[in-house]
């Protein structure tokens, strides 16, 4: 089984055992002087443990993320934010110049970076506007990767500007059209704010299918930059080889485990609960605003809102001193504006910059 997800990866890199780092040579000891570190601590260090490399996975991180997502510790990749997740795929899979990249504007843009650094060709299905949102057009995705050959395909769900999620039997019906010739990647950064729940136990059905999780959004973690890849393990050991040796840094290690604990856990809960509770009060607010064309529907921590006179409604927003996600030069979005969540209060005020009546703010 584990062959073939290999077969979705360069034919150069199949067998690239990458850097082999000090840390990784399997020996025993109990004086290090393999690594050249200093055998002193930095006074700065209050821990006194980034006298050392880290480890390359930490694995007491790597149990407890693979435990919070249900998946096998070798199912999962720790990286810079899943942003280095989205660059080692399309390292591992796409050979410059020919296999392409198929991805669903408008949609984070990472995918697009990160093809064009590869010089893998990228092709474009946009989402569909509709009734219920910017859907995802599963059909023409499916075409449109096997007309190319597209060895990667990003799914972005919940995504990231529409705010739309893409249901289970759509992605699976997606990985099993291209089993054998491409690996679907569904981006989950925002899922813990969905209604929907998480593609990973699909990967024991599909062995193409690759999900992408994070710390930084729900997790409240942005700067820690830890992320993951969840896929076959076969693929794993892959982009591990490709990866920096230390991608993980000591302090962001122990700061993501203690987010792991329990208690921790519990309150990240709440506080996903009480943005939800904040998006569907700021959506509905948002409608009966005067000058708003469009808010859809969404599953993230953001809301994507088209007005009738958006350069209008930025500037209002950035006299009130709010910033937010100006999509004007996005195609399909030359009206609209992106929201995130944010406390009560900051809501109140975007509310109030709008010039929402009392009302429609409280
Ligand atoms: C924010 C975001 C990410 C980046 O996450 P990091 O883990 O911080 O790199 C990935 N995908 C989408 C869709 C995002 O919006």
């Amino acid at each position: 089984m584990s062959a073939s997800v290999l077969e979705l990866v360069r034919p150069d890199l199949r067998g690239f055992a990458g850097y082999s780092s000090a840390r990784s040579a399997k020996v025993q000891g109990e004086v290090w002087l393999n690594a050249n570190e200093s055998p002193w601590a930095n006074p700065a260090d209050p821990t006194a443990n980034c006298r050392r490399y880290p480890a390359p996975q930490p694995q007491p991180l790597r149990e407890a993320l693979a435990a919070l997502y249900g998946c096998a510790p070798e199912q999962l990749l720790i990286g810079r934010g899943s942003d280095e997740a989205i660059d080692l795929l399309v390292r591992a899979l796409c050979r410059p110049g020919r296999d392409a990249v198929v991805v669903t504007p408008p949609v984070f843009g990472m995918y697009a970076v990160s093809a064009r650094l590869q010089d893998a060709p990228l092709r474009e299905v946009p989402l569909r506007d509709g009734a219920d949102g910017l859907q995802a057009d599963i059909d023409a995705i499916i075409e449109t990767a096997q007309a190319s050959g597209a060895r990667l395909v990003f799914l972005c769900s919940p995504s990231n500007p529409a705010g739309s999620g893409i249901v289970r039997a759509d992605i699976e019906r997606t990985a099993r059209a291209l089993a054998g010739q491409a690996l679907v990647v569904v981006d989950e950064a925002y899922i813990e704010f969905s209604d929907q729940s998480s593609a990973v136990d699909l990967l024991s059905r599909h062995e193409n299918l690759a999900v992408l999780r994070t710390l930084s959004k729900a997790h409240a973690l942005a700067a820690a930059r830890i992320g993951c890849v969840i896929a076959a393990p076969a693929l794993i050991a892959v982009l591990r080889a490709l990866q920096a040796p230390y991608p993980v840094p000591q302090p962001c290690a122990d700061l993501a485990l203690a987010a792991l604990a329990p208690e921790a856990l519990a309150r990240t809960a709440e506080r996903v609960q009480q943005v939800r509770g904040e998006r569907d009060r700021l959506q509905a607010a948002l409608a009966g605003v005067a000058g708003v064309r469009r808010v859809y529907p969404s599953q993230g921590n953001f809301v994507l809102v088209r007005f009738e006179d958006a350069e209008a409604a930025w500037q209002a927003l950035l006299a009130a001193g709010v910033v937010v996600r100006d999509q004007r030069a996005t195609p399909q979005l030359g009206d609209a504006l992106r929201i995130s969540i944010g406390t009560p209060e900051q809501n109140a005020r975007v509310l109030a910059a709008l010039g929402a009546r009392r009302e429609q703010a409280a």
